[in-house]
């Protein structure tokens, strides 16, 4: 039995979050066989979702300067004009 578009995209989709049972892989894998359309959607889903996760990622470990970035000789001499009070 062939697999309509719209439920192997569901599939692709869901085979993205989860593993799909093998049955549904397999009927999955033979309808992407066929159909460019669907091989298509999926390949663009899994380059969306890597671009996410890469996304993601920055949110979650930000590689941008923190305080404790700075080494004690350049917190001083960020802070000299503040602690000078002569003039
Ligand atoms: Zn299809």
């Amino acid at each position: 039995m062939m697999l309509q578009c719209r439920e192997a995209a569901r599939q692709v989709s869901k085979g993205l979050d989860a593993p799909l049972p093998l049955k549904e892989r397999l009927s999955l894998a033979f309808h992407l066989w066929l159909c460019p359309r669907c091989t298509e959607y999926q390949r663009q889903l899994l380059a969306l979702r890597a671009m996410l996760g890469e996304e993601l990622e920055k949110l979650l470990h930000p590689s941008g300067d923190s305080d404790d970035s700075l080494t004690a000789k350049e917190k001083e001499y960020l802070l000299q004009p503040l602690t000078r009070s002569g003039g």
